[in-house]
Order: C-alpha cells, then structure tokens, then sequence
C-alpha cells in the first residue's frame, strides 16, 4: 500500500474514536498485528510517533538489507514495510501518525481512553502496546555546537543512499550501524572514513572483516582515534579534528559526518500507566501476550519474557497468538476455529481473494 492511499488522519481533538483496538506502533510487528487482527474479524487503528509507517525497518535502515525474515532471502527495511503495508490492505487500518499516545487510563465501562499529545481522544475495548524500544532518538555525541550542523552535514541516520553521493565522509562508531553504513556508503561516496576509538568492534565479525577487506583495497580509509571538534559555516561542516591514541589532535577534512553512538530508549510515558516492567520492558504471559493489565497486550521489541529474542520473526509470532487473546475478549461468546488461510474460504473472503 502506498502511504498515500492509506486511510490515515491526523487530526486532534473533536469526539472520541471509538474502536475494538488500538495499536500503539506502526512498527513491523505493529503492521502485522493489524492482518492476524484482520483474520479474526477485528479492526483497528494505528498510532505512531513518526510520519510513516515501518519503525525501526523504515527510520533506522530502510535500504539495509534484512537477511531473516521467513522466506525472503533478503528484503530491505523499506522493501518489508511496503510488503506488510500490502498484506494488510484488505484489512484497511486506520493511521494516526505523528502524534504519541500520552495518556492511557481505564474507563468506567471496562474500556480504555488513550490520548495524543495533539488531542485525539480513543475509548477502546483492546489496547496492543507495540512500541517497540519507545520514543527512540539517537544519541548525540558532545561536541559542541554539533546541532548547528544537523540535517545538514551530521547525520544520525541514512535515509536514502543517494543523498550522500561524493560526499566526504566521515563515519564515527564500531557498533553495527557504523560498520554497516561504512560498507554500504563505500561506493558512493568521494572518501569515506571510519573513526572509532579502538581496534575492537561491537559490530558483527563478517562486516568488520568486509571493512577491513575495503580498506586493504583502499576503499575506506580507518582511523584510530575520536573526535573533538568541529570546524565550517553556516550549518556546512569542512573539517573535523581527531585525537589519536597517542591524544595527538590533527585536522581532517570532510563534509558530512555520521556519528553512530547508538540510540537511546525512551520509554516515555508508557512508565506511567501501571503496566508492569522489567528493565524497561513490559512484561507478559507467553500464551496470550497479555500484560498485568487485563485488555492490555504488548508484542514485539517492547515486551520481555524468557528467551525473548528482538528480532521481527518474534513479533509476528507474537502478534499471532495475540490476535486469538483479542478475539476471545471481544466475541466471548464466538468459538475460534483455527483455519488456514490455504484453504479457508472464509479467510479468503476476508483477504478478498476468494
Ligand atoms: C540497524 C538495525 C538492524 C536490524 N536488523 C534486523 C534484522 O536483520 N532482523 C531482525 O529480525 N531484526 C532486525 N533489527 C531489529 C528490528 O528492527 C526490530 O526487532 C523491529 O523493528 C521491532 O519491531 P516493533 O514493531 O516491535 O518496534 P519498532 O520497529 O521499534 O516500532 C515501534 C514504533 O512504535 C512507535 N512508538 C513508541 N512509543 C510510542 C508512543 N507512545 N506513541 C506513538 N508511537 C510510539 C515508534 O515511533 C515506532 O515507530 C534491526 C534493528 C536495527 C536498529
């Protein structure tokens, strides 16, 4: 589905929306929830933060690519929101974008209010907190007056390849953002630099060892060493002074830095609604994803149980089993036959292909 075709509103205030479930998150698990939702007859609306839909997929890498999603060999972050985007058209969600939910408190009648930081006021039976790390913002390194270069020359994230085309690039990390950006952005920048303050990475061992492959081959140049200051003009950044192990500070020329420091988690207010957390994490039953709220579930990256592992094949797992949760609490009195989409008619009517 294109986003320009999705049903989406972003309007604050007026009365309120009354729905069977809100999705906080348009994250991927978020999006799914909204098809195996669908399946069961059940609706919803979407709220989420960013202007787009996708999460992490579609802010943090959309044009990196994801190597295990079930039976995509590789599928790019934007490529997996745009799929899943399709999956569910059939079940046409509703989107409420840019606006985070503030508030979340119990109503009289057993249902939920939820509202916006712009005002647009839910009353729901279900809510399905698919918030993923919370309000993520990257972390900006200290050095000073680095905001007057932001969106200019310093970067957090990479939106689009293309926009760094022979530039001079200076990449600041070891983490897997920093390794993955230095091989992916190696061909089209002018000069491409990677600074990190030791020889050890946190980033995966195959993508050191292709940096370092790119670098005998003079592709990327590595330093050692971490940055102190910048240097330029009216949001244009011409140098960048780096101290190296032996804290010698010399001068290097770029105009586009990517410092990759990694993000923090916000939690923001979901640590006000008197849902129980470990670490930040909320935590549920692994037969309904159910928090300790009854009406409240949580999938995907912003849950924790044993063995939890974030990867997006979780939540979608995830978002299966809550579905059936949500379908007993809505239609207490509906028996659930598990059928397959393969040979379902009904299922099929609903995904209009039958
Ligand atoms: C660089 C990188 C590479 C990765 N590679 C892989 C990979 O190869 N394979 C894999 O499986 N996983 C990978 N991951 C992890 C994967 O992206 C996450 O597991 C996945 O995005 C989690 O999906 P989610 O929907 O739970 O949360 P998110 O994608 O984090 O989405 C949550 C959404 O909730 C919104 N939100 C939060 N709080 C609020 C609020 N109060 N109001 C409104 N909106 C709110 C946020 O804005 C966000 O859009 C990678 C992650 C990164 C950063």
């Amino acid at each position: 589905m294109n986003p320009k075709d999705m049903n989406s509103t972003e309007n604050g205030g007026g009365a309120a929306i009354e729905t069977d479930v809100v999705i906080i998150g348009a994250g991927p698990v978020g999006l799914f929830a909204v098809f195996e939702l669908g399946l069961v007859d059940i609706r919803a609306h979407l709220i989420d933060i960013l202007d787009k839909p996708g999460g992490q997929c579609a802010e943090l890498y959309p044009e990196k690519p994801i190597y295990d999603i079930p039976a995509l060999p590789v599928v790019s972050g934007q490529e997996l929101t745009d799929r899943l985007m399709e999956q569910i058209k059939p079940f046409d969600p509703t989107f409420h974008l840019q606006q985070r939910v503030d508030v979340l408190e119990r109503l009289d009648d057993d249902r939920f209010r939820l509202v916006t930081d712009i005002g647009t006021e839910f009353h729901t039976k279900v809510v399905v907190i698919a918030a993923g790390g919370g309000s993520f913002t990257p972390k900006r390194p200290p050095l000073p007056g680095i905001e007057d270069y932001e969106g200019t020359s310093v970067f957090y994230s990479v939106r689009q390849i293309e926009a760094f085309r022979d530039r001079d690039i200076l990449i600041v990390g070891g983490g897997d953002s920093a390794l993955d950006w230095t091989l992916n952005l190696a061909d089209v920048a002018k000069r491409l630099t990677l600074v990190h303050r030791r020889d050890k990475f946190r980033a995966a061992p195959d993508s050191v060892n292709k940096m370092l492959a790119l670098v005998d081959e003079g592709k990327v140049d590595f330093k050692l060493g971490q940055v102190t200051e910048l240097q330029g003009n009216d949001g244009k950044l011409t140098s960048v002074t780096i101290r190296d192990p032996q804290r010698e500070e010399y001068v290097h020329a770029c105009d586009t830095l990517l410092p990759f420091f990694g993000l923090t988690m916000k939690l923001g207010p979901i640590a006000d609604w008197n849902i129980n957390l470990n670490e930040n994490l909320i935590t549920v039953d692994t037969e309904t994803f159910s928090t300790n709220v009854d009406g409240i579930f949580a999938i995907g990256d912003i849950n924790t149980y044993p063995g939890k592992l974030k990867l997006i094949l979780s939540g979608f797992h995830e978002a299966a089993l809550m579905s059936q949760a949500v379908h007993a609490r809505i239609y207490p009195d509906k028996r659930l036959v598990f059928q397959y989409t393969t040979s379902s008619t009904s299922l099929q009517k609903k995904l209009g292909v039958n």
